[in-house]
């Protein structure tokens, strides 16, 4: 299979004659950590409006460091995780709609293992696995490399349409063996699942017998709106629900620190097929973000980026407006990163792609969201890693690049 994306190469040579699995065609890739390798190697200035990560004049670099490491905190730790972030993290948890008990707790590297782990152990090769229309690369990447079959389902203001996948599933007549969600400030889209849509989808997943991976990791950066009971909460315990959780966002991404909660029947699976993957969760991480929390760091800067955030949303959306209004429509999420732009003329933003970096901006095409490629004329834009006046310029050289690509 070989996929190129504007100068963003995700496929793979064939030419050598080497045995590989069938399952290796369906390693599609992806568009948005690739898009770091390439922007790693351009020497002009570039905007980052592409990648999901937090802000970068913020990363508790100096609090995580002066968390002391004594030798022992190089070994290998136990695979369900070290017990002193399991502590800490469980208590952070208390009291908020992520509680949880320590049979439901496993550590992972970052949220992607926790998705990994979950289609290894849900997902034969042709299982139905429905994903959001657009929703995270890497999400239906996963599902893809255990040879899934996705249904995608649109996103609108209110999050998955519920009642379109319910109406799908008994169109195509096929039980999805799990449903993929990211319900709060959805990554890219940046919208939320209503209160009604996610007690409905819970009742899908029970009447299907569905697993519903419900993937979280920007729920804790909310500035405007009221918090919603998360999928967690809201199932009570239902063994159906399986819910991913990473400090790539609230922390830093490259600690890859995440973790599961998942009934305590799946426990033993989870630890064996970890096990066959990486033994344990990188140690010494794991440690910096057990101080980080038990120092209080991590409550007061949760609070901190969460008016930091505010702040560049509203910087993008006024850069936008002024450049771009009238021609195109935004998403308004109250928390997260990400805003949602989509042209109405059909501008090809895979093709963009290319000539705002050349004008020094990066952003990420719609497609990159959609296996089946339905979003041509959408892209993805990042407001929390970058400062308004940075924000403020890289919109600009955007509209830039619009007017050459049209000018051809
Ligand atoms: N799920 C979603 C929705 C995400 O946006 C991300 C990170 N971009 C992840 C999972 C993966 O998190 P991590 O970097 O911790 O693997």
């Amino acid at each position: 299979m070989s996929t190129i994306h504007a100068g963003i190469h995700t496929g793979v040579s064939t030419a050598a004659r080497l045995p590989l699995a069938a399952r290796s065609e369906h390693l599609v890739g992806s568009v948005i950590d690739s898009s770091t390798s390439l922007l790693a190697e351009q020497t002009h200035d570039i905007v980052r409006l592409a990648m999901g990560s937090p802000a970068q004049d913020a990363i508790p670099a100096a609090a995580l460091s002066a968390v002391p490491l004594e030798t022992h905190a190089y070994d290998y730790a136990a695979t369900e995780g070290d017990p002193v972030l399991r502590e800490a993290l469980l208590a952070q948890l208390a009291g908020t709609s992520d509680e949880t008990t320590p049979d439901r707790l496993m550590i992972t590297s970052g949220g992607m293992q926790g998705l990994d782990l979950a289609h290894k152990l849900f997902t034969d090769p042709g299982d139905l696995v429905v994903v959001e229309a657009p929703t995270y690369t890497n999400g239906s990447a996963t599902a893809l490399s255990y040879s899934a079959d996705l249904l995608e389902i649109p996103v609108d203001e209110d999050g998955l349409d519920v009642d379109r996948l319910e109406a799908e599933v008994r169109r195509i007549g096929r039980r999805p063996k799990s449903i993929y969600a990211i319900p709060t400030f959805q990554n890219p889209s940046g919208a939320t699942l209503a209160l009604e849509r996610r007690v409905r989808l819970i009742e899908l997943a029970r009447e299907w017998g569905s697993m519903l991976i419900d993937d979280d990791p920007y729920g804790l950066l909310r500035f405007s709106g009221d918090p919603l009971p998360t999928l967690h909460e809201l199932a009570d315990g239902d063994p159906l629900v399986y819910s991913v959780r990473t400090f790539s966002k609230t922390v830093a991404p490259g600690l890859r620190v995440g973790w599961v909660d998942a009934d305590p029947s799946l426990r033993q699976l989870l630890v064996n097929a970890k096990q066959a993957m990486d033994t344990c969760t990188n140690l010494p991480a794991q440690r910096q973000v057990a101080g980080f929390i038990a120092s209080g760091g991590f409550d007061a800067h949760v609070a901190d980026q969460r008016i930091v955030y505010k702040e560049r949303k509203e910087a993008m959306r006024a850069a936008l407006t002024e450049h771009f209004g009238g021609e195109a429509t935004w998403t308004d999420p109250d928390g997260g990163f990400f805003l949602w732009v989509t042209f109405d003329a059909p501008i090809d933003t895979t093709a963009l792609f290319e000539v705002a970096l050349a004008e020094g901006v990066a952003v990420i095409p719609g497609n990159a969201f959609s296996p089946g490629g339905l979003f041509p004329h959408s892209m993805r834009l990042c407001f929390a890693s970058t400062p308004p006046a940075r924000i403020a310029a890289g919109v600009a050289r955007l509209r830039t690049a619009v007017d050459r690509l049209a000018a051809g």
